[in-house]
């Protein structure tokens, strides 16, 4: 106790005496103790304050390992960074850095700068302008993009900008929710913003958004389904109709696109799934998208589009209240950058995606002959199954990648025992559990965790 009191001072000390106390008498009112183990608890009295002061002076947020297979893991902190973006936040945060200064004329400058260039060349170069300028507005050609806390700040800031005061058209199909407390209806009430619904739940037509527009309507938005799809007898305009529809009328058309990637999907076989390019060729003049989902960067959200109206948002009050410090600059700067030099595989979430079922089965045979031949005679069975990965995080609901999963089972522990054992292990690993079975999908893991997973499943064995 004297060697503790002089490493971590008193009132450290005293407090976490005052909790294993309060946990002791809590534990003997409730008659957990006969005399005999009373008598043991008492002697390990000082074992349990130094744990409880390690336990209150160690870190709370912790990494874990993910061997769920789901990339986006809401969470799990969705996107992991890549190794560049860290460099990149902590060159500049440990320092002072020209976030908000022009270096050349020493004058004040703007903290947008640093990433719109990059979105720049990764949209403008590449939307053209035929399609996406009304001929009258060719000044406005180029995509402006501003970045904000996270994406539901995006929508709200886009919202209140565009359409405060006035109507917002939407399918009565796209008024979702997304985990925890998301909903556009609620969004839209604190935008200012009036709910013009339109159409059925699973149907809904050009014409109905048509019929609904007036002189109090501000915006047509849609909203990307990301967590669920509707499927039957259903029906949804086509995008160039509703591109014709808002020009046609001279109203900004807006789409929440929640995960938004930057990387053309259909070359790890999702069809589905619009990227952001997509949308801004196809003519929708604001996109809005999280920076933690598909883009893999820091939490963020994102809205890019026809500059005149970005310029709109930025020049909101509300964008002050929701801009993003330094450090998330960074680390989205340096992750654009990987896309700009076309280095994908610099950025986790995209390796993860572009892993194949070879590759996964060879490192998962690799894990599982490695614990055999620690255990030879091990409680612990491994075997090998087909299943699939999911992308997570409001990205392409109904598409999975192939995988190969370890199936774990035990002797002795039930597949929630077994998977209570893994997360208590220093670091938590992660699996999912399905019928009797602890799945683990090395999709997720990375390579360089393999071993910690050898150790602990050898340890498991
Ligand atoms: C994920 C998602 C959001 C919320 O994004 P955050 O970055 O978590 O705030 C909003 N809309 C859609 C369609 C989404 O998929």
């Amino acid at each position: 106790m004297q060697v503790l009191l002089e490493r971590e001072g008193h009132s450290a000390v005293a407090e976490s005496i005052r909790v294993v106390l309060a946990r002791l008498r809590q534990e003997i009112a409730s008659g957990e103790f006969d005399e005999k183990s009373l008598d043991l608890a008492l002697g390990g009295l000082s074992a349990a304050v130094e744990r409880q002061l390690r336990q209150s002076l160690s870190h709370s947020l912790l990494s874990v390992i993910n061997a769920t297979g789901v990339i986006l893991h809401t969470n799990l902190g969705r996107a992991p960074l890549a190794a560049a973006a860290l460099d990149h936040v902590r060159a500049t945060a440990n320092a002072y850095s020209n976030l908000e200064f022009d270096v050349g004329t020493g004058e004040r400058g703007k903290r947008d700068v640093h990433v719109d260039r990059l979105f720049s060349k990764l949209l403008s170069d590449h939307v053209g302008t035929d399609a996406f300028v009304r001929p009258a507005e060719r000044s406005a050609a180029a995509i402006s993009t501003i970045v904000v806390n996270n994406n539901a700040a995006a929508v709200l800031l886009a919202l209140n900008s565009l359409a405060e005061g006035g109507e917002v058209i939407v399918s009565r199909g796209e008024l979702v929710e997304i985990g925890g407390s998301f909903r556009i209806p609620d969004v839209m009430s604190k935008s200012n913003a009036t709910l013009r619904e339109v159409g059925t739940t699973n149907r809904t037509r050009i014409a109905d958004y048509e019929r609904a527009i007036s002189e109090r309507t501000r915006l047509l938005l849609r909203v990307h389904r990301s967590n669920f799809e509707i499927t039957g007898f259903t029906e949804q305009p086509e995008l160039d109709e509703l591109v014709a529809l808002a020009r046609s009328r001279n109203l900004p058309l807006m789409e929440d696109l929640g995960s938004g990637a930057l990387f053309d999907l259909r070359s790890v076989g999702i069809n589905d799934e619009p990227g952001v390019l997509d949308s801004l060729r196809a003519g929708i003049d604001i996109v809005t998208y999280s920076g933690d989902k598909l883009l893999g960067g820091p939490q963020a959200g994102l809205i890019s589009g026809r500059a005149d109206l970005v310029g709109r948002m930025r020049s909101n009050s509300l964008f002050r209240a929701l801009r993003v410090d330094k450090l998330t600059y960074a680390a989205l700067e340096a992750t654009l950058l990987a896309y700009v030099r076309r280095d994908h595989d610099a950025v986790p979430v995209l390796r993860m995606l572009r892993l194949s079922k070879y590759e996964i089965e060879c490192r998962a045979e690799k894990v599982v002959s490695e614990v055999k031949s620690a255990q030879p005679k091990s409680a612990l069975k491994l075997e090998f199954i087909d299943g699939e990965s999911v992308i997570g995080g409001g990205a392409a609901p109904s598409a999975v990648l192939p995988t190969r999963l370890i199936a774990l089972t035990h002797i002795d522990l039930s597949a929630d025992e077994l998977s209570a054992r893994l997360r208590a292990n220093i670091p938590p690993i992660v699996a999912r559990v399905e019928e009797g079975r602890v799945l683990v999908d090395l999709r997720t893991v990375f390579p360089e965790q393999d071993t910690v997973l050898v150790k602990t499943l050898s340890s498991l064995a």
